[in-house]
Protein backbone atom coordinates (compact mmCIF):
# COMPACT_ATOMS: atom_id res chain seq x y z
CA UNK A 1 0.00 0.00 0.00
CA UNK A 2 3.11 2.52 -0.95
CA UNK A 3 1.81 6.45 -2.18
CA UNK A 4 4.51 6.74 -5.09
CA UNK A 5 7.01 9.06 -4.15
CA UNK A 6 6.21 9.63 -0.67
CA UNK A 7 9.46 9.52 1.79
CA UNK A 8 9.22 10.35 5.50
CA UNK A 9 11.06 13.29 6.96
CA UNK A 10 14.14 12.26 8.39
CA UNK A 11 14.73 13.33 12.69
CA UNK A 12 17.06 15.54 13.82
CA UNK A 13 20.46 13.91 14.74
CA UNK A 14 21.16 15.35 17.99
CA UNK A 15 24.39 13.70 18.49
CA UNK A 16 25.69 15.97 16.02
CA UNK A 17 27.07 18.96 17.91
CA UNK A 18 25.42 21.56 15.82
CA UNK A 19 22.23 20.13 15.94
CA UNK A 20 22.08 20.38 19.66
CA UNK A 21 23.76 24.31 19.08
CA UNK A 22 20.47 24.52 17.02
CA UNK A 23 18.30 23.33 19.38
CA UNK A 24 19.35 24.86 22.56
CA UNK A 25 19.19 28.39 20.62
CA UNK A 26 15.48 27.85 19.26
CA UNK A 27 14.64 27.12 23.09
CA UNK A 28 16.44 30.35 23.81
CA UNK A 29 14.48 31.91 21.08
CA UNK A 30 10.99 30.80 21.94
CA UNK A 31 11.93 32.25 25.35
CA UNK A 32 12.39 35.76 24.25
CA UNK A 33 8.52 35.45 23.14
CA UNK A 34 6.97 34.45 26.30
CA UNK A 35 4.17 36.08 27.33
CA UNK A 36 2.48 37.01 23.59
CA UNK A 37 -0.78 36.86 23.44
CA UNK A 38 -2.47 34.90 20.34
CA UNK A 39 -5.85 35.81 18.41
CA UNK A 40 -8.64 33.39 17.24
CA UNK A 41 -8.76 33.02 13.60
CA UNK A 42 -12.45 33.31 11.72
CA UNK A 43 -12.45 33.99 7.81
CA UNK A 44 -8.68 35.23 7.55
CA UNK A 45 -9.06 37.93 10.35
CA UNK A 46 -7.50 37.75 13.87
CA UNK A 47 -10.43 38.11 16.64
CA UNK A 48 -9.55 38.66 19.84
CA UNK A 49 -12.61 37.13 22.91
CA UNK A 50 -13.10 38.14 26.63
CA UNK A 51 -11.82 35.65 28.19
CA UNK A 52 -7.97 33.64 27.42
CA UNK A 53 -6.78 30.96 28.14
CA UNK A 54 -3.50 31.14 29.96
CA UNK A 55 -0.35 28.80 29.01
CA UNK A 56 1.92 27.59 31.49
CA UNK A 57 4.64 25.12 31.21
CA UNK A 58 4.01 21.66 33.16
CA UNK A 59 7.72 22.07 34.11
CA UNK A 60 7.68 24.92 35.27
CA UNK A 61 4.14 25.58 36.80
CA UNK A 62 5.31 29.66 37.53
CA UNK A 63 6.08 30.11 33.91
CA UNK A 64 3.73 31.57 31.41
CA UNK A 65 4.24 30.81 28.04
CA UNK A 66 1.65 33.41 26.64
CA UNK A 67 -2.15 33.47 26.74
CA UNK A 68 -4.36 32.57 23.54
CA UNK A 69 -8.01 33.87 23.47
CA UNK A 70 -10.51 31.28 24.03
CA UNK A 71 -13.72 31.54 22.35
CA UNK A 72 -16.99 32.13 23.02
CA UNK A 73 -20.23 30.38 21.71
CA UNK A 74 -21.05 32.95 19.07
CA UNK A 75 -17.36 32.57 18.13
CA UNK A 76 -18.02 29.09 17.32
CA UNK A 77 -21.02 29.60 15.17
CA UNK A 78 -19.21 32.04 13.44
CA UNK A 79 -16.63 29.83 12.26
CA UNK A 80 -19.10 27.33 11.02
CA UNK A 81 -20.66 29.63 9.05
CA UNK A 82 -17.38 30.84 7.91
CA UNK A 83 -16.93 27.79 6.90
CA UNK A 84 -19.81 26.70 5.36
CA UNK A 85 -19.56 30.08 2.98
CA UNK A 86 -16.28 28.95 2.00
CA UNK A 87 -16.94 25.34 0.96
CA UNK A 88 -18.47 25.94 -2.47
CA UNK A 89 -15.72 27.65 -3.44
CA UNK A 90 -12.98 25.63 -1.95
CA UNK A 91 -14.56 22.00 -3.19
CA UNK A 92 -14.31 23.00 -6.70
CA UNK A 93 -10.51 23.66 -6.68
CA UNK A 94 -9.13 20.93 -8.42
CA UNK A 95 -7.35 18.16 -5.71
CA UNK A 96 -3.73 18.54 -7.32
CA UNK A 97 -4.46 22.33 -6.34
CA UNK A 98 -5.48 21.55 -2.86
CA UNK A 99 -2.76 18.90 -2.21
CA UNK A 100 -0.64 22.10 -3.30
CA UNK A 101 -1.39 23.75 0.00
CA UNK A 102 -0.45 20.67 2.35
CA UNK A 103 3.04 20.57 0.40
CA UNK A 104 3.70 24.75 1.23
CA UNK A 105 2.54 23.80 4.93
CA UNK A 106 4.73 20.68 5.15
CA UNK A 107 7.92 23.19 3.82
CA UNK A 108 6.99 26.04 6.43
CA UNK A 109 7.00 23.50 9.32
CA UNK A 110 10.66 21.64 7.93
CA UNK A 111 11.81 25.78 7.96
CA UNK A 112 10.83 25.98 11.27
CA UNK A 113 11.31 22.91 12.53
CA UNK A 114 13.78 23.46 15.74
CA UNK A 115 11.21 26.38 16.78
CA UNK A 116 8.25 23.91 16.53
CA UNK A 117 10.06 21.71 18.71
CA UNK A 118 11.25 24.09 21.21
CA UNK A 119 7.42 25.53 21.39
CA UNK A 120 6.57 21.54 22.30
CA UNK A 121 9.60 21.02 25.01
CA UNK A 122 8.09 23.97 26.63
CA UNK A 123 4.42 23.60 26.48
CA UNK A 124 3.87 20.00 26.01
CA UNK A 125 6.89 19.10 28.45
CA UNK A 126 7.69 16.77 25.68
CA UNK A 127 12.02 15.68 25.84
CA UNK A 128 13.59 17.25 22.68
CA UNK A 129 13.88 13.47 20.56
CA UNK A 130 9.52 13.63 21.46
CA UNK A 131 9.21 16.82 20.66
CA UNK A 132 11.27 16.27 16.98
CA UNK A 133 10.25 12.97 16.07
CA UNK A 134 6.88 14.65 16.28
CA UNK A 135 7.85 17.60 13.82
CA UNK A 136 8.49 15.02 11.52
CA UNK A 137 5.61 13.39 11.48
CA UNK A 138 3.70 16.34 11.27
CA UNK A 139 5.45 16.94 7.91
CA UNK A 140 4.82 13.42 6.78
CA UNK A 141 1.06 13.84 7.43
CA UNK A 142 1.24 16.25 4.95
CA UNK A 143 2.99 15.46 2.20
CA UNK A 144 1.20 11.64 2.45
CA UNK A 145 -1.85 13.14 2.11
CA UNK A 146 -0.83 15.46 -0.22
CA UNK A 147 0.46 12.47 -2.22
CA UNK A 148 -2.49 10.16 -1.70
CA UNK A 149 -4.98 12.45 -2.88
CA UNK A 150 -3.53 13.37 -5.99
CA UNK A 151 -3.97 9.50 -6.43
CA UNK A 152 -7.38 9.48 -5.19
CA UNK A 153 -8.39 12.23 -8.49
CA UNK A 154 -8.76 9.64 -10.74
CA UNK A 155 -12.16 8.19 -11.91
CA UNK A 156 -12.38 4.56 -11.30
CA UNK A 157 -14.44 2.59 -14.49
CA UNK A 158 -16.79 -0.01 -14.51
CA UNK A 159 -18.27 -0.32 -18.37
CA UNK A 160 -20.55 -2.59 -19.45
CA UNK A 161 -21.48 -2.72 -23.24
CA UNK A 162 -24.02 0.75 -23.80
CA UNK A 163 -23.01 1.66 -20.20
CA UNK A 164 -20.25 3.89 -18.61
CA UNK A 165 -19.91 3.79 -15.23
CA UNK A 166 -17.46 6.31 -13.25
CA UNK A 167 -16.84 5.90 -9.27
CA UNK A 168 -15.45 9.07 -7.74
CA UNK A 169 -15.56 10.98 -4.43
CA UNK A 170 -16.71 14.30 -3.26
CA UNK A 171 -16.23 16.07 -0.32
CA UNK A 172 -18.32 16.08 2.56
CA UNK A 173 -18.57 19.97 3.73
CA UNK A 174 -17.92 21.61 7.28
CA UNK A 175 -15.42 19.47 9.07
CA UNK A 176 -14.75 20.40 12.73
CA UNK A 177 -11.75 19.12 14.24
CA UNK A 178 -11.28 18.44 17.79
CA UNK A 179 -7.29 17.19 18.86
CA UNK A 180 -5.67 16.31 21.85
CA UNK A 181 -2.63 17.91 23.89
CA UNK A 182 -0.71 15.23 23.78
CA UNK A 183 0.48 14.99 19.83
CA UNK A 184 -0.29 18.85 20.23
CA UNK A 185 1.20 19.62 16.29
CA UNK A 186 1.26 16.26 14.56
CA UNK A 187 -2.29 15.10 15.41
CA UNK A 188 -3.90 18.18 15.19
CA UNK A 189 -2.20 18.54 11.75
CA UNK A 190 -3.05 15.13 10.40
CA UNK A 191 -6.33 15.27 10.84
CA UNK A 192 -6.75 19.18 9.86
CA UNK A 193 -5.02 18.70 6.59
CA UNK A 194 -6.64 15.50 5.93
CA UNK A 195 -10.16 17.50 5.90
CA UNK A 196 -8.34 20.11 3.91
CA UNK A 197 -7.30 18.57 0.94
CA UNK A 198 -10.37 16.02 0.06
CA UNK A 199 -11.99 18.93 -0.29
CA UNK A 200 -14.01 20.33 3.44
CA UNK A 201 -13.27 23.57 5.16
CA UNK A 202 -12.20 23.29 8.85
CA UNK A 203 -13.08 24.86 12.15
CA UNK A 204 -9.83 24.06 14.05
CA UNK A 205 -10.61 23.57 17.94
CA UNK A 206 -7.06 22.44 19.48
CA UNK A 207 -6.69 21.24 22.82
CA UNK A 208 -6.08 24.18 25.78
CA UNK A 209 -3.31 23.04 26.88
CA UNK A 210 -1.40 22.61 23.70
CA UNK A 211 -3.02 26.04 22.36
CA UNK A 212 -0.02 27.72 21.36
CA UNK A 213 1.63 24.72 19.36
CA UNK A 214 -1.60 24.85 17.39
CA UNK A 215 -1.71 28.73 17.06
CA UNK A 216 2.47 28.55 15.23
CA UNK A 217 0.03 25.47 13.16
CA UNK A 218 -2.15 28.65 12.32
CA UNK A 219 0.19 31.34 11.06
CA UNK A 220 2.29 28.08 8.96
CA UNK A 221 -1.07 27.55 7.53
CA UNK A 222 -2.25 30.92 7.17
CA UNK A 223 1.54 31.66 5.35
CA UNK A 224 0.36 28.76 2.76
CA UNK A 225 -1.59 31.42 1.34
CA UNK A 226 -4.88 29.04 2.18
CA UNK A 227 -7.88 31.16 0.33
CA UNK A 228 -9.77 33.36 3.27
CA UNK A 229 -12.62 31.01 5.55
CA UNK A 230 -11.21 27.63 4.51
CA UNK A 231 -9.44 27.13 7.96
CA UNK A 232 -10.59 28.87 11.02
CA UNK A 233 -8.60 28.64 14.11
CA UNK A 234 -11.09 28.22 17.30
CA UNK A 235 -9.14 27.48 20.98
CA UNK A 236 -11.04 27.60 23.52
CA UNK A 237 -12.90 25.57 26.35
CA UNK A 238 -13.60 22.28 25.25
CA UNK A 239 -16.57 21.87 26.96
CA UNK A 240 -18.47 25.25 26.06
CA UNK A 241 -17.63 24.60 22.45
CA UNK A 242 -17.87 21.07 22.14
CA UNK A 243 -21.40 20.84 22.09
CA UNK A 244 -21.56 24.10 19.73
CA UNK A 245 -19.28 22.61 17.35
CA UNK A 246 -20.32 18.94 17.24
CA UNK A 247 -24.17 19.65 17.78
CA UNK A 248 -24.70 21.97 14.81
CA UNK A 249 -26.91 21.03 12.02
CA UNK A 250 -24.09 23.23 9.79
CA UNK A 251 -21.39 20.18 10.46
CA UNK A 252 -20.86 17.82 8.37
CA UNK A 253 -17.99 16.06 9.83
CA UNK A 254 -16.49 15.31 13.21
CA UNK A 255 -13.07 14.62 13.11
CA UNK A 256 -11.60 13.70 17.15
CA UNK A 257 -8.62 12.71 18.66
CA UNK A 258 -9.00 12.07 22.70
CA UNK A 259 -10.28 10.04 25.86
CA UNK A 260 -13.08 7.42 24.99
CA UNK A 261 -15.56 9.50 27.44
CA UNK A 262 -15.29 12.65 25.33
CA UNK A 263 -15.17 10.64 22.18
CA UNK A 264 -18.22 8.57 22.74
CA UNK A 265 -20.86 11.53 24.13
CA UNK A 266 -19.42 13.24 20.44
CA UNK A 267 -20.97 10.11 18.27
CA UNK A 268 -23.69 10.24 20.64
CA UNK A 269 -24.31 13.80 20.20
CA UNK A 270 -23.16 13.84 16.51
CA UNK A 271 -25.98 10.78 16.06
CA UNK A 272 -28.88 13.71 16.81
CA UNK A 273 -30.09 15.20 13.64
CA UNK A 274 -32.81 18.71 13.11
CA UNK A 275 -35.18 18.26 10.03
CA UNK A 276 -33.86 21.14 8.03
CA UNK A 277 -29.82 19.18 8.34
CA UNK A 278 -28.59 18.04 5.31
CA UNK A 279 -26.32 14.65 5.99
CA UNK A 280 -26.21 12.80 8.83
CA UNK A 281 -22.58 13.61 10.96
CA UNK A 282 -19.76 11.21 10.03
CA UNK A 283 -17.60 11.06 12.88
CA UNK A 284 -13.94 9.62 12.75
CA UNK A 285 -12.60 9.03 16.43
CA UNK A 286 -9.12 8.32 17.88
CA UNK A 287 -9.79 7.01 21.51
CA UNK A 288 -7.38 5.63 24.00
CA UNK A 289 -6.12 2.17 24.76
CA UNK A 290 -4.74 -0.06 27.71
CA UNK A 291 -2.37 -1.62 25.87
CA UNK A 292 -0.48 -4.67 26.25
CA UNK A 293 3.39 -6.05 25.95
CA UNK A 294 3.22 -9.93 26.37
CA UNK A 295 6.35 -11.52 26.46
CA UNK A 296 7.36 -14.62 26.11
CA UNK A 297 9.73 -17.48 28.08
CA UNK A 298 12.47 -17.87 25.30
CA UNK A 299 12.34 -13.76 24.61
CA UNK A 300 15.42 -11.33 24.34
CA UNK A 301 15.01 -9.71 27.80
CA UNK A 302 17.64 -7.02 26.96
CA UNK A 303 14.95 -6.20 23.96
CA UNK A 304 12.25 -6.69 25.70
CA UNK A 305 13.03 -4.88 28.84
CA UNK A 306 14.19 -1.81 26.80
CA UNK A 307 11.18 -1.77 24.60
CA UNK A 308 8.81 -2.02 27.64
CA UNK A 309 10.34 0.67 29.22
CA UNK A 310 10.30 3.33 26.23
CA UNK A 311 6.69 2.31 25.43
CA UNK A 312 5.19 3.10 28.88
CA UNK A 313 7.40 5.64 29.72
CA UNK A 314 8.08 7.73 26.88
CA UNK A 315 6.45 11.07 27.13
CA UNK A 316 5.60 10.37 30.49
CA UNK A 317 3.07 7.27 29.56
CA UNK A 318 0.67 9.78 27.55
CA UNK A 319 -0.01 8.30 24.43
CA UNK A 320 -2.54 6.08 23.40
CA UNK A 321 -0.15 3.85 22.30
CA UNK A 322 1.76 3.13 25.75
CA UNK A 323 2.08 0.05 27.56
CA UNK A 324 0.72 -0.08 30.52
CA UNK A 325 0.78 -3.58 30.71
CA UNK A 326 3.26 -6.55 30.94
CA UNK A 327 2.51 -9.84 30.63
CA UNK A 328 4.93 -12.08 31.23
CA UNK A 329 5.40 -15.68 31.43
CA UNK A 330 5.40 -17.20 34.57
CA UNK A 331 9.14 -18.93 33.78
CA UNK A 332 11.10 -15.70 33.25
CA UNK A 333 8.45 -13.28 35.58
CA UNK A 334 11.03 -12.92 38.32
CA UNK A 335 14.54 -12.37 36.01
CA UNK A 336 12.14 -10.15 33.70
CA UNK A 337 10.90 -7.96 36.64
CA UNK A 338 13.94 -7.51 37.80
CA UNK A 339 15.88 -6.47 35.07
CA UNK A 340 12.41 -4.07 34.68
CA UNK A 341 12.89 -2.48 38.00
CA UNK A 342 16.91 -1.97 37.32
CA UNK A 343 16.03 -0.24 33.91
CA UNK A 344 13.32 1.51 35.48
CA UNK A 345 15.28 3.18 38.65
CA UNK A 346 17.95 4.51 36.32
CA UNK A 347 15.53 6.64 34.18
CA UNK A 348 15.73 10.06 34.50
CA UNK A 349 13.18 12.75 34.99
CA UNK A 350 13.37 16.53 35.01
CA UNK A 351 12.52 19.71 32.97
CA UNK A 352 11.75 18.59 29.36
CA UNK A 353 14.22 21.58 28.36
CA UNK A 354 16.90 19.28 29.84
CA UNK A 355 18.53 17.45 27.14
CA UNK A 356 19.62 14.37 29.81
CA UNK A 357 15.92 13.28 30.49
CA UNK A 358 14.35 9.93 29.99
CA UNK A 359 10.88 12.01 30.29
CA UNK A 360 9.75 15.23 31.91
CA UNK A 361 6.46 16.11 33.43
CA UNK A 362 2.62 15.13 33.09
CA UNK A 363 0.64 18.16 31.07
CA UNK A 364 -1.20 19.70 34.12
CA UNK A 365 -2.67 19.73 37.56
CA UNK A 366 -6.15 17.77 36.30
CA UNK A 367 -3.21 14.62 35.45
CA UNK A 368 -1.17 15.23 38.06
CA UNK A 369 -4.25 14.91 40.46
CA UNK A 370 -5.63 11.96 38.31
CA UNK A 371 -2.32 9.73 38.25
CA UNK A 372 -1.45 10.47 41.41
CA UNK A 373 -5.18 8.53 42.68
CA UNK A 374 -4.55 5.59 40.38
CA UNK A 375 -1.21 5.41 42.25
CA UNK A 376 -3.09 5.53 45.28
CA UNK A 377 -5.45 2.76 44.22
CA UNK A 378 -2.04 0.78 43.20
CA UNK A 379 -1.05 0.61 46.52
CA UNK A 380 -4.28 -0.90 48.05
CA UNK A 381 -5.36 -3.10 45.26
CA UNK A 382 -2.03 -4.36 43.97
CA UNK A 383 1.45 -5.40 45.00
CA UNK A 384 3.83 -2.33 44.72
CA UNK A 385 7.39 -3.28 42.60
CA UNK A 386 8.74 0.25 41.88
CA UNK A 387 7.43 3.83 43.43
CA UNK A 388 9.15 6.58 42.80
CA UNK A 389 8.36 9.53 44.60
CA UNK A 390 8.60 13.26 42.99
CA UNK A 391 6.37 15.10 45.25
CA UNK A 392 8.88 17.21 46.73
CA UNK A 393 9.74 18.73 42.97
CA UNK A 394 6.92 20.69 43.25
CA UNK A 395 8.33 23.21 40.25
CA UNK A 396 6.41 21.46 37.44
CA UNK A 397 4.12 18.29 37.42
CA UNK A 398 6.63 15.26 38.01
CA UNK A 399 5.87 11.75 38.82
CA UNK A 400 8.11 9.61 38.84
CA UNK A 401 7.70 5.44 37.05
CA UNK A 402 5.37 2.99 38.94
CA UNK A 403 5.01 -0.25 38.64
CA UNK A 404 2.52 -2.58 39.89
CA UNK A 405 1.86 -6.35 40.59
CA UNK A 406 -1.96 -6.97 39.41
CA UNK A 407 -3.16 -9.71 41.50
CA UNK A 408 -6.25 -9.39 40.37
CA UNK A 409 -6.90 -9.33 36.81
CA UNK A 410 -10.41 -7.78 36.35
CA UNK A 411 -8.97 -4.43 38.81
CA UNK A 412 -9.18 -1.09 37.92
CA UNK A 413 -5.59 -0.99 37.52
CA UNK A 414 -5.48 -3.47 34.89
CA UNK A 415 -8.45 -1.88 32.58
CA UNK A 416 -8.72 1.45 33.42
CA UNK A 417 -6.70 3.64 31.00
CA UNK A 418 -4.40 5.85 33.33
CA UNK A 419 -2.26 8.07 30.47
CA UNK A 420 0.33 8.50 32.97
CA UNK A 421 3.88 6.80 33.95
CA UNK A 422 2.17 3.59 35.82
CA UNK A 423 3.32 -0.17 34.28
CA UNK A 424 1.42 -3.34 35.35
CA UNK A 425 2.90 -6.13 35.53
CA UNK A 426 0.96 -9.62 35.20
CA UNK A 427 1.94 -12.84 35.54
CA UNK A 428 0.74 -15.72 32.85
CA UNK A 429 0.51 -19.62 32.78
CA UNK A 430 1.15 -19.98 29.51
CA UNK A 431 0.70 -18.38 26.19
CA UNK A 432 -3.30 -19.36 25.91
CA UNK A 433 -3.44 -17.39 29.29
CA UNK A 434 -1.27 -14.38 28.33
CA UNK A 435 -3.21 -13.60 24.77
CA UNK A 436 -6.61 -14.40 27.00
CA UNK A 437 -5.09 -11.30 29.48
CA UNK A 438 -3.62 -9.24 26.91
CA UNK A 439 -7.39 -9.44 25.05
CA UNK A 440 -9.39 -8.76 28.44
CA UNK A 441 -9.87 -4.88 27.65
CA UNK A 442 -12.59 -2.77 26.30
CA UNK A 443 -9.64 -1.47 24.16
CA UNK A 444 -7.88 -2.53 20.88
CA UNK A 445 -5.39 0.15 19.81
CA UNK A 446 -2.16 -1.57 20.02
CA UNK A 447 0.00 -4.32 21.61
CA UNK A 448 3.16 -6.01 21.25
CA UNK A 449 4.55 -9.82 21.51
CA UNK A 450 8.46 -10.37 22.59
CA UNK A 451 8.79 -14.37 21.53
CA UNK A 452 11.34 -16.16 19.34
CA UNK A 453 8.66 -18.52 18.89
CA UNK A 454 7.44 -18.63 15.23
CA UNK A 455 4.49 -20.91 16.51
CA UNK A 456 4.13 -18.16 19.39
CA UNK A 457 4.71 -15.33 16.99
CA UNK A 458 1.60 -16.91 14.52
CA UNK A 459 -0.50 -17.32 17.37
CA UNK A 460 -0.47 -13.81 18.31
CA UNK A 461 -0.88 -11.95 14.92
CA UNK A 462 -4.13 -14.27 14.46
CA UNK A 463 -5.82 -13.70 18.34
CA UNK A 464 -4.09 -10.51 19.78
CA UNK A 465 -6.91 -8.62 18.75
CA UNK A 466 -5.40 -4.70 18.51
CA UNK A 467 -5.41 -2.39 15.42
CA UNK A 468 -1.05 -2.37 16.09
CA UNK A 469 0.82 -5.08 16.86
CA UNK A 470 4.55 -4.66 17.13
CA UNK A 471 6.36 -7.94 17.69
CA UNK A 472 9.93 -7.80 18.75
CA UNK A 473 9.35 -4.15 19.48
CA UNK A 474 8.66 -1.10 21.16
CA UNK A 475 4.60 -0.39 20.80
CA UNK A 476 4.85 3.41 20.29
CA UNK A 477 6.02 5.91 17.39
CA UNK A 478 4.01 4.71 14.88
CA UNK A 479 5.48 5.80 12.00
CA UNK A 480 3.51 7.48 9.10
CA UNK A 481 2.61 5.29 5.59
CA UNK A 482 5.31 2.41 7.60
CA UNK A 483 2.15 2.04 10.49
CA UNK A 484 -0.64 3.32 9.44
CA UNK A 485 -1.97 4.07 13.10
CA UNK A 486 -5.22 3.37 14.54
CA UNK A 487 -7.92 0.82 16.78
CA UNK A 488 -10.81 -0.75 16.91
CA UNK A 489 -13.41 -1.70 19.78
CA UNK A 490 -13.72 0.72 22.41
CA UNK A 491 -10.19 2.22 21.01
CA UNK A 492 -12.10 4.12 17.71
CA UNK A 493 -13.84 4.85 15.28
CA UNK A 494 -12.73 4.82 11.47
CA UNK A 495 -9.48 3.71 9.52
CA UNK A 496 -5.49 4.15 10.57
CA UNK A 497 -4.34 8.05 10.30
CA UNK A 498 -1.14 8.03 8.40
CA UNK A 499 -2.65 4.62 5.87
CA UNK A 500 -3.97 3.68 2.58
CA UNK A 501 -7.92 4.47 3.17
CA UNK A 502 -7.88 7.77 5.72
CA UNK A 503 -8.84 10.33 3.38
CA UNK A 504 -12.02 8.28 2.07
CA UNK A 505 -13.68 8.33 5.39
CA UNK A 506 -13.35 12.40 4.38
CA UNK A 507 -15.19 12.03 1.56
CA UNK A 508 -18.11 10.39 -0.02
CA UNK A 509 -18.24 8.48 -3.21
CA UNK A 510 -20.50 9.18 -6.25
CA UNK A 511 -21.39 6.65 -9.04
CA UNK A 512 -22.58 7.88 -12.22
CA UNK A 513 -24.42 5.48 -14.82
CA UNK A 514 -24.69 6.94 -18.27
CA UNK A 515 -26.59 5.27 -20.92
CA UNK A 516 -24.57 5.22 -23.82
N1 LIG B 1 0.65 7.63 16.96
C1 LIG B 1 1.23 7.64 18.26
C2 LIG B 1 2.14 6.47 18.47
O1 LIG B 1 2.19 5.58 17.65
C3 LIG B 1 0.21 7.69 19.37
C4 LIG B 1 -0.87 8.69 19.16
C5 LIG B 1 -1.69 9.04 20.39
O2 LIG B 1 -1.22 8.94 21.52
O3 LIG B 1 -2.82 9.50 20.15
O4 LIG B 1 2.80 6.41 19.46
Amino acid sequence: FHVQRFENEPNTDFSRAENREDMKQALKDVEALFGADYPLNIDGKAQDSRSHIISRSPSSKETVLGTVASANRDQAEQAIETARRAWPQWQKIPADHRAEYLELIASGMQTRRFELAAWMIHESGKSWKEADAEVSEAIDFCRYYSLAMRDLVSELACDYPGEENRLFYRSRGVAVVIAPWNFPLAILTGMTVAALVTGNTVVMKPAEQSSIVAAKLMEIARDSGLPTGVLNFLPGNGEELGPVLVGSPDVDLVVFTGSQEVGLSINKLAAETVPAQLNVKKVIAEMGGKNAIIVDDDADLDDAVQGVVNSAFGYAGQKCSACSRVIVLKSIFDEFTERLVNAVESLVIGPADDPGIDFGPVIDQEAYDRINDYIELGAEECETIVSIDLSDRDDGYFIGPQIFNILEEDSRLAQAEIFGPVLSVMKARDMDHALKLANNTAYALTGGVYSRSPKNLKRAREEFLVGNLYLNREITGAIVQRHPFGGFRMSGIGSKAGGPDYLQQFMLPVNITENT
